[in-house]
C-alpha cells in the first residue's frame, strides 16, 4: 500500500467534494436544451446562444438516415458537457427525451448524482417526463423542478404545482414563486433567496433586475410590481406557507421532497436563481453498491462502469467510445486497470474528458467525473473497471421492449459481418437481441419503431452487411425466475411453452409473452415461476 502525502489526500477529497453529476429530464419541447445553454453562459463555458444543439429528432426534414446520423452526431457532442460556476465542476450528462431513446436514458440515470425536471408551463406534466422521474424516483435521486416557459400564458400556479403532486408522486416545496404569467408576467418572488426578480418587458432577453425585499409587507413591494400583483402575492405566499413543507435539505437528498423554480429558460430569467440554490444543494458523488460491497468515492483505488457506448460516426475508424462513470479514486492515463468481465488488464492512452463542447485528453480524473475511453469492442454496458479487486457494480437493467422483429440475412456472403455487427450493436445497447430456443432465429427487441431503421442503416454502413425484418407478434419479453428449476411444474412450463421460450445476451432465459392475456394466464397456470418485465431482479 502507498502512503500518500496528507496534501495530496486533501486535494483528492476536495475534488470529489466539488463536483457535481447531474441529468436534466423532460418531455421533449419543455426546454431542456434551452436550459443546458443558459447554464452553460453562467459558467462561461460557452459565449454565444445556439452553440448546444438539440438533440431532438426532427422528421420530414431529411431522410429519416440523414436524420438519424444527424442526431447521433449531436448526442456524441452532448454527451457530457461540463463546467465550472463558483468554484464548482459541473457535469451535466445528456439524457434523450424522445421515447424511443428512453433505454439510454434509462442508463444514464444510473450515472447521475441528482437530476432537474424540466416541465412547460402550459403542457404540464407529460408522458416521458412522468416515465423518467418513476425511475429517479426509486433510486432516490434528489430532484429539483423548473417549470418553464413563465413568459407564455400558462397553468394556474396551484393546479400545475397540485398536477406535479399527484401525477409525479413528489412531495415538493415552492422556493421560488411567479408574478402573474404570460402577458401579465412581471417576475419572481425568490423564496430562497428572498427577493424580486423583475422581468423587463421590452427587451427580455438576457435582463435580470433583482430587488432585495426584506419584508413582505413593505410598500417597496407595491411600488415595482403594482397594488394588484402584490397583493396577490402576498395572499399566494401566504398559501404557499400554508400548504407546503419548509425546504429541508436532508430530505431533498433522500428523495424525500422536491423543491420547485419558475423561470424562463429562453430569456434568461429565473436560471441563475436555479443554479445558485443547485450548486449550494445539489449532492456531490455519492457511495455505490457493488454486488460485492458498497464503494466509496473517497477510496483510494480507481472503480467506474460503463453506462453508455458510442460507436465512432467514421465508418472508416470503427472504434467507439465507452462512457465511464468514476465511482471512487483517481482514473489515470495509461495505468492498467483490470475490466472485471473479461479479467483482463487494460490502459488507455487516449481518455478524453469533456467540456463545454469539446473533448479533450485527460491525465487524471476524480469520482463524479466521466472519462470516455476509445474501445475496440471489449466494452458493453454496465462493465466495471476497477485497480484489481472483483467488483460488479449493479443497477443498468433491461426493461422489456415494446417491438418485436426477427432480423434475417440478405447477403449470404456477408453472415460474419452481420452478426459481428448485430453483437455490437446490442452491446452499444440500441436494441436487445433474443435467440429462440426452438430454432434458433435470432429477434430483435426495441423501446421504438425507429431503431430498427437504425440498425439497418448501422449494418449496412458500419459492417457492409444487410438484413431484412419479419414481423413477430410479441407482447412483452419477461425474464424468468424459478427457486427450483427442476420441479415438475417448471418442466412442465419449458415443454408446453416451447415456441416462446428465448435467451438472452447473457443467456438467461426469457418468455415471450404474445399478448398481455397469455402472460396472465400462464402466470396463474405456474405460481412458482415469477415472470419479470426487467432483467435484474
Ligand atoms: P427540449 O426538447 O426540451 O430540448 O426543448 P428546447 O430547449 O429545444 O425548446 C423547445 C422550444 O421551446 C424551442 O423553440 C425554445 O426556443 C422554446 N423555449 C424554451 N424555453 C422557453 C421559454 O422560457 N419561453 C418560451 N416562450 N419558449 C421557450
Amino acid at each position: 500500500r502507498v502512503y500518500l502525502p496528507i496534501f495530496f489526500i486533501m486535494g483528492f477529497i476536495e475534488e470529489i467534494q466539488r463536483r457535481r453529476t447531474f441529468g436534466i429530464v423532460s418531455h421533449p419541447d419543455a426546454g431542456k436544451t434551452t436550459l443546458t445553454e443558459k447554464l452553460l453562459l453562467f459558467g462561461g463555458a460557452i459565449q454565444e446562444a445556439g452553440a448546444v444543439k438539440s438533440n431532438k429528432i426532427k422528421k420530414g426534414a431529411t431522410s429519416d438516415f440523414m436524420e438519424i446520423e444527424r442526431q447521433r452526431g449531436i448526442s456524441v457532442a452532448t454527451s457530457v458537457l461540463a463546467f465550472e460556476y463558483e468554484g464548482i465542476k459541473i457535469n451535466i450528462l445528456d439524457t434523450p427525451g424522445h421515447k424511443d431513446f428512453a433505454e439510454d436514458t434509462f442508463r444514464t440515470l444510473t450515472a447521475v448524482d441528482s437530476v432537474i425536471v424540466v416541465i412547460d408551463v402550459a403542457k404540464g406534466v407529460e408522458e416521458q417526463t412522468e416515465k423518467l422521474v418513476k425511475v429517479c424516483r426509486m433510486r432516490q435521486i434528489p430532484i429539483i423542478v423548473f417549470i418553464n416557459k413563465m413568459d407564455r400564458e400558462g397553468k394556474d400556479a396551484f393546479d400545475l404545482l397540485d398536477e406535479i403532486e399527484q401525477k409525479l408522486g413528489l412531495t415538493i416545496t415552492p422556493l421560488s414563486f411567479p408574478i402573474g404569467m404570460g402577458y401579465d408576467f412581471k417576475g419572481i418572488y425568490n423564496i430562497w433567496e428572498k427577493n424580486v426578480n423583475l422581468f423587463t418587458g421590452d427587451s427580455r432577453k438576457d435582463i435580470e433586475e433583482t430587488v432585495e425585499i426584506s419584508d413582505l409587507k413593505s410598500e417597496q413591494l407595491n411600488t415595482i410590481v403594482g397594488n394588484t400583483a402584490a397583493e396577490t402575492l402576498r395572499e399566494e405566499l401566504e398559501l404557499v406557507e400554508g400548504i407546503y413543507p419548509k425546504f429541508n435539505k436532508e430530505q431533498y437528498l433522500n428523495g424525500e421532497l422536491q423543491p420547485v423554480f419558475f423561470g424562463s429558460a429562453l430569456n434568461n430569467f429565473g436560471v441563475r436563481e436555479l443554479l445558485d440554490c443547485f450548486v449550494s444543494i445539489a449532492p456531490p458523488p455519492k457511495p455505490k453498491q457493488s454486488e460485492e460491497r458498497l464503494v466509496k468515492p473517497e477510496e483510494e483505488k480507481f472503480t467506474g462502469f460503463v453506462f453508455k457506448i458510442h460507436a465512432n460516426m467514421d465508418p472508416n475508424h470503427r472504434d467507439r467510445l465507452a462512457f465511464i462513470k468514476i465511482v471512487s479514486g483517481e482514473f489515470k492515463r495509461n495505468v492498467p486497470y483490470l475490466h472485471v468481465r473479461h479479467n483482463k488488464k487494460l490502459k488507455f492512452s487516449s481518455p478524453n474528458a469533456f467540456f463545454a463542447e469539446k473533448k479533450q485528453i485527460v491525465d487524471i480524473s476524480y469520482p463524479g467525473d466521466i472519462v470516455g475511453l476509445h474501445d475496440t469492442g471489449n466494452f458493453k454496458i454496465g462493465d466495471t473497471l476497477t485497480e484489481g479487486e472483483i467488483i460488479n457494480y449493479k443497477g443498468i437493467p433491461s426493461f422489456s421492449p415494446e417491438h418485436f422483429r426477427y432480423i434475417n440475412n440478405a447477403d449470404p456472403l456477408k453472415a460474419k459481418q452481420l452478426y459481428k455487427g448485430i453483437d455490437q450493436l446490442m452491446d452499444e445497447g440500441v436494441a436487445q437481441l433474443f435467440t429462440l430456443d426452438l430454432n434458433g432465429r435470432k429477434v430483435i427487441g426495441t423501446v421504438g419503431a425507429l431503431q430498427y431503421e437504425v440498425i439497418q442503416y448501422r449494418l449496412e454502413h458500419e459492417y457492409g452487411a444487410k438484413c431484412t425484418y419479419e414481423n413477430l407478434n410479441v407482447h412483452k419479453a419477461c425474464w424468468v425466475e424459478t427457486k427450483d428449476k427442476k420441479s415438475a411444474e417448471f418442466l412442465e412450463f419449458k415443454r408446453v411453452k416451447q415456441r416462446f421460450l428465448a435467451k438472452d445476451k447473457q443467456g438467461q432465459m426469457v418468455f415471450l409473452a404474445d399478448s398481455h392475456f397469455s402472460l396472465q394466464m400462464t402466470q396463474q397456470k405456474y405460481p412458482s415461476i415469477t415472470f419479470h418485465l426487467t432483467s435484474e431482479f
